[in-house]
Order: structure tokens, then C-alpha cells, then sequence
């Protein structure tokens, strides 16, 4: 077996410590060799303020994974493929479409892998799902995404601001399975967004799409949810409706439980991106990120009440 690639890690917080550090641990093609944050180290390995001095002081990395809020990544992601690094980006890939496309098209010039993941499409019942609907007719599907988000995004800014999505952080999941499970293109055709009076971005939201084809698709995002939190999407079709709970953990067909299965997004992500490397390819498919750009457009506003950390 090849020596594993040397990966530098950008962004010591929530999610890498608790996905991106252990899942790195499980993928053998993979060695964590530096970490680059501005204000946490690694324990062990070597630790860097921000992804330039890494770049300059840790010649040897061959591959970048970025795991800093969406504004900004792209100053991150430019300096890393200038440099020769494949790159991987955390989801939203970035703070705008062109964004990202203008560091694909990077990517390709210099020759280096780009992965723009979307973890929620590596839950364990979503590609079940994508091969039921297949040759599936769709009559409606339906999204309903509701969270706590003083529980799970307590204390970050970043989020609230211009870039950083508000309740379509989550939302952006729940799209990107359901683009993945569809045989056919969704687009939006109107949507709502509330935003809090002390904030930029929306803490609940409202989109209504149709596929190709007409089928109607609705989703509903919503911050606010405390007590049980809803991550469903329901597929009607001309067979057995298919349900996938819990963030495309569960699958239901016909009401019947099908899969339930433990949560390996994160190790499948980077085992994804040893692939890519190995193969000479990148994966960057925007239409998640499309979709969210559509809702900002055609969205109608609300200003709703102000929003604190501490209620
Ligand atoms: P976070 O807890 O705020 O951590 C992001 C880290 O990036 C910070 O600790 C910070 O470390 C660094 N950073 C660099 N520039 C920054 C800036 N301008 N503002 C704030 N932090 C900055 O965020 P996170 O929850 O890990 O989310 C990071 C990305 O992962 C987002 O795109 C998010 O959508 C995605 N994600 C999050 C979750 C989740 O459950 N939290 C799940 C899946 C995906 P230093 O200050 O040390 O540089």
C-alpha cells in the first residue's frame, strides 16, 4: 500500500473536533499531519495560526481540508491549490456559487483534486432512497427540517451573518439529499424567509420548488424547534412512499422500516477524498448550494423578532 497523503487541517472547531478528527483516525489513506487555527492547537501534531503559515512551514502536506465557516474559505481554498494542495471543503463549499465555481475551474488548471462534500448525502439510507426512486414517479415530496439552533450552533456568529445561510446552514442538508435521492432537477419557485430584526440571515424558512416535471416539492426549515428535532423527507410516488428520518439515517418504504443504521458520514467523506486524489478528480456539485442562492433570490422577507443566544 502507498504511503498515506499528508493532510493539513484548517478550522479547529465544532465540527472538526467532533467529526473530522476521530473520522481521520478510521481512513488509513489519510495522515493528519498539521492543524492551522487561530485560536486552538493539536495536543500531538504540529499547529499553525492560518492556513498561509501552515502552507509556507509544512512544505510536505499534500491535501487541505477546510473546516472554517463558509466566508472566507475561499481566500483559504485559493491559497491552497496555488499551492498544489488538493482541497476539501466543508459544506456550503462556499459563500457564493461563483465562488466555488471559480475555484473548480482553479482546481482543473493547477491539476489538483477539489471535493466540495455534503455529508448528509453520505447517511446511511440516502443512496437506498436515490435507487428506490429511480424509475420512480414523483407526485410531491416534502421536506420538513426543524432544529434548535440555540443547541446546536450556540455562540456562532459567522452564522447569522451575510454568507453564512441562517436557518439554510441545516437546510442545505436536507437539499442536498434531496437532490441526490430525485431522478429529476428540482427549482425553487418562491420562498419565504424570517428574519430576526438583529440579524442578516434567516431563522426560519419556507421553499417551495417543483421538479422537471411539475411534481410539487415543499420544504420547511425552522431554528426555533426545542424538544424533538425533525430532519424528514417525504417522497409520494406512484408506489410505496419512501421516508427517510433523522437526516437520511432511517429509511421507511411504505411506512415499513428499512434501514437504521449507525452515523459514518464523515469517514465515507474522506475515504471519498482518498478516491478523488487516487482517481486525478474533483467533485464539486452545486446545486445544493444553487438551490439556497435561489431562496435569497426569489425570497420574500419578514422581519420577526430578535434573536439571542441566551433567551
Ligand atoms: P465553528 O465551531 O465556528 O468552527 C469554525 C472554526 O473555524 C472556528 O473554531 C475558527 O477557529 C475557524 N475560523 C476561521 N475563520 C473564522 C471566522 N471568520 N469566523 C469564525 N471562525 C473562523 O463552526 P463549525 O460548526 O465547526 O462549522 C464549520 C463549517 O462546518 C461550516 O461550514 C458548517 O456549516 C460546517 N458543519 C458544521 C456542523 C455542526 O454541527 N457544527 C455540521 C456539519 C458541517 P479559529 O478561531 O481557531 O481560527
Amino acid at each position: 500500500m502507498s504511503d498515506p497523503i499528508q493532510l493539513g487541517l484548517v478550522g479547529l472547531g465544532t465540527i472538526a473536533r467532533n467529526q473530522h478528527l476521530p473520522s481521520l483516525e478510521d481512513v488509513p489513506a489519510l495522515q493528519l499531519a498539521a492543524i492551522a487555527s487561530r485560536h486552538a492547537g493539536h495536543e500531538t501534531l504540529p499547529s499553525y495560526h492560518d492556513v498561509g503559515e501552515m502552507l509556507a512551514k509544512a512544505p510536505g502536506l499534500q491535501a487541505i481540508s477546510l473546516c472554517t465557516p463558509p466566508q472566507g474559505r475561499f481566500a483559504q481554498a485559493v491559497a491552497a491549490i496555488n499551492a498544489g494542495k488538493h482541497v476539501m471543503l466543508e459544506k456550503p463549499p462556499g459563500a457564493s456559487v461563483s465562488e466555488v465555481e471559480g475555484l473548480a475551474r482553479l482546481a482543473r488548471e493547477k491539476g489538483v483534486t477539489l471535493f466540495a462534500t455534503w455529508h448528509s448525502r453520505e447517511a446511511a439510507a440516502v443512496e437506498d432512497a436515490r435507487e428506490l426512486l429511480a424509475g420512480a414517479k414523483i407526485k410531491r415530496a416534502t421536506i420538513t427540517w426543524k432544529e434548535d439552533v440555540r443547541h446546536w450552533h450556540p455562540g456562532q456568529e459567522w452564522i447569522w451573518q451575510p454568507g453564512g445561510l441562517g436557518v439554510f446552514d441545516p437546510g442545505i442538508n436536507a437539499l442536498s439529499i434531496l437532490t441526490r435521492i430525485l431522478p429529476e432537477p428540482v427549482h425553487p419557485v418562491a420562498a419565504h424567509l424570517e428574519v430576526p430584526e438583529n440579524k442578516q440571515a434567516p431563522i426560519a424558512a419556507k421553499l417551495e420548488m417543483e421538479t422537471a416535471s411539475g411534481a410539487p416539492v415543499g420544504a420547511e426549515f425552522d431554528w426555533r424547534q426545542t424538544g424533538p428535532q425533525t430532519w424528514d423527507i417525504l417522497v409520494e410516488t406512484d408506489g410505496p412512499e419512501v421516508l427517510l428520518r433523522e437526516g437520511g439515517a432511517k429509511l421507511f418504504v411504505g411506512g415499513e422500516a428499512r434501514i437504521s443504521a449507525e452515523d459514518r458520514e464523515y469517514r465515507r467523506l474522506y475515504a471519498r477524498f482518498a478516491e478523488l486524489i487516487a482517481a486525478g478528480e474533483s467533485d464539486v456539485d452545486l446545486a445544493p448550494l444553487q438551490l439556497v442562492a435561489d431562496a435569497f433570490l426569489l425570497g420574500a422577507q419578514s422581519r420577526v423578532e430578535a434573536f439571542h443566544d441566551d433567551p
